[in-house]
């Protein structure tokens, strides 16, 4: 006999699982903002909220502008997306729970998380050594990725 069906554990749906995240980050899981945080999931890229509405508007999804900003403002200040300033535009990130170093790149806007192992003993130290209180989840290292570095070799950066 095969395993019965009604009790094989369900995989939770995607949908679900934006709906979820929203609530334990404290927010409504509106339609809008679950659709604006599926939309930067799996991105290894910072995205601006023009570049979203432009993507989702694409798709046919009928949202403003306004909307996507207020939208990824609220997950940003909900801390479940990183926060970018960088050239004029500001652009959001999903961010990882815990301790973590995003390494960005310069040359291809790539953005990976490293986890901090230490924990961030090093911040601590900061933070007790120089009387500043560093965000941890901030903690961003400026360089060229891997890709770009050997592209750039090759004469092909782009
Ligand atoms: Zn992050
Ligand atoms: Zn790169």
């Amino acid at each position: 006999m095969g395993p019965d069906p009604t009790t094989a554990p369900r995989e939770p749906r995607a949908d679900e699982d934006v709906a979820e995240r929203l609530r334990s980050a404290g927010l409504s899981p509106t339609q809008r903002r679950r659709r604006v945080l599926e939309a930067v999931e799996h991105r290894q890229r910072p995205v601006s909220a023009h570049e979203l509405y432009v993507e989702l508007a694409g798709q046919g999804h009928r949202v403003g502008m306004s909307t996507v900003y207020r939208a990824l403002s609220a997950l940003a200040e909900a801390g479940l997306l990183h926060v970018f300033a960088g050239d004029g535009e500001t652009r959001y990130r999903l961010c990882a729970a815990g301790r973590h170093y995003h390494l960005v790149c310069r040359r291809c806007g790539t953005v990976r998380e490293y986890p901090a192992d230490d924990d961030g003993a090093w911040l601590d130290r900061i933070a007790a050594d120089a009387d500043f209180q560093p965000d941890p989840r901030k903690a961003e290292v400026q360089g060229v990725c891997g890709t770009c570095l050997r592209a750039g070799q090759n004469g092909t950066a782009g």
